[in-house]
């Protein structure tokens, strides 16, 4: 199991998402922020995408 910890990535946001991979918690991650935070597909930028993916934790 994987898992992101939104307020990691500097959201005031308690959400943690989890997945079985690090592509499938990108996915729910991606839909997450473009929801709750008024993020844009074009605002995941792959520096970005990079700094999110450093932020998921293995358990
Ligand atoms: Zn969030």
């Amino acid at each position: 199991m994987k898992t992101l910890t939104c307020s990691d990535a500097g959201f005031d946001c308690a959400a943690v998402i989890k997945g079985d991979t690090e592509d499938e918690i990108m996915s729910k991650a991606g839909e997450h922020a473009m929801k709750e935070h008024n993020i844009k597909a074009e605002d995941m930028t792959p520096e970005l995408t990079q700094k999110i993916r450093g932020l998921i934790r293995s358990s």
